[in-house]
């Protein structure tokens, strides 16, 4: 980083106004949680465990997820540290494991999906997760969720494996806290129901886009259509934080979208609680936050909600962005 945003690590992240924002770190391996740590975070927003499964031949054991998680726990000192569970499929595969061939992968056999029907495997990684939490502050996320009974489904296998732990003498955390990500159309249209289950949300904003316009994230042809300032998203977005918020739930972000400054002023006018991006985000995404107003951002926002095209969208920002650089 420039010395510029060297001077700003240990400042809190507020705007001029007052308006606090955790700013947090998408980590998918140990080495990344250095670099978020020398970045200033204020604690992982996302760890993607999906490389604990890749690159081997065999399912991680309960054990060595466990020191996984118990040390990352541990070098965040008692910062917030969200564990994903397992979110493979779609892109991700597994060597070890069969996966049906698929016409579409992305809406095919995949992350809480598979967990919910190999349950071993998802309750070894639970129990890794429970043990892991009596170092830090750690929570569970589950990734794809679409209705309440999936939760639910998630929660009672989460109670098998608080019991199976007892049983065994291990120590966990049992009031650990459990939220869910945000990444689909259904789960922001049934948000307030949602909300009644859950601890707190975590809007994935890279597949909230493309199963919110159909547009595949992977496919370069239609990257283009690929518009996360589409008044679709908007909305969606909109009305996920609003469900949160009445709800009295913890509401972040951990797409793309959260580390991009031109969103910012989206995330201040709708309050949102938590920012989570790639640790090389951080800084100027602060950097931004420390000269923005949440006041300036809720008009500016009144105008997006005003707009009926993402180009207006990106010209509302854009301007926002010229008059306070
Ligand atoms: C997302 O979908 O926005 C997200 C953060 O998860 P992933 O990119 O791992 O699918
Ligand atoms: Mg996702």
């Amino acid at each position: 980083a420039t010395q510029r945003l060297k001077d700003i690590i240990d400042i809190k992240p507020m705007t001029k106004d007052g308006k606090e924002m955790e700013l947090a770190a998408n980590i998918s391996s140990l080495k990344e949680l250095d670099v978020a740590l020398s970045s200033g975070t204020d604690g992982v927003g996302l760890f993607r465990t999906e490389f604990l499964y890749m690159d081997r031949n065999r399912l991680p054991q309960e054990e060595e997820q466990f020191e996984v998680y118990r040390s990352v726990a541990e070098k965040l000192e008692g910062k917030p540290l969200i564990i994903r569970t397992l979110d493979i499929g779609g892109d991700k595969h597994l060597d070890y494991f069969e996966l049906p061939e698929e016409e579409n992968p992305f809406l095919g056999y995949r992350a809480i999906r598979i967990c919910l029907d190999k349950t071993d495997l998802f309750k070894t990684q639970l129990r890794a997760i429970l043990r892991a939490s009596c170092y830090g502050e750690v929570k569970i996320m589950y990734p794809l969720i679409s209705s309440i009974d999936e939760v639910r489904a998630a929660n009672a296998l989460l109670d098998e494996a608080k019991r199976e732990l007892a049983e065994t003498g291990h120590r966990y955390r049992d009031n650990i806290e459990v939220g869910i990500m945000i990444e689909l159309p259904a789960a922001v249209m049934i948000a307030d129901l949602l909300a009644e289950e859950v601890d707190f949300f975590s809007i994935g904003t890279n597949d909230l886009v493309q199963f919110t316009l159909a547009v595949d994230r992977m496919n370069d042809q239609i990257s283009h259509m690929y518009e996360p300032f589409h008044p679709a998203v908007i909305r969606m977005l909109k009305q996920t934080v609003e469900a949160a918020k009445r709800a009295n739930i913890h509401v972040g972000v951990c797409g793309e979208m959260a580390g991009d400054l031109r969103a910012l002023p989206i995330w201040l006018a709708l309050d949102v609680d938590e920012l989570s991006m790639s640790s090389n985000a951080i800084l100027p995404i602060k950097e931004r936050l420390l000269c923005l107003e949440q006041e300036d951002s809720r008009s500016t926002f009144q105008q997006i909600l005003a707009c009926s095209t993402s180009t207006a969208i990106h010209e509302v920002l854009a301007k926002g962005y010229d008059s306070r650089s």
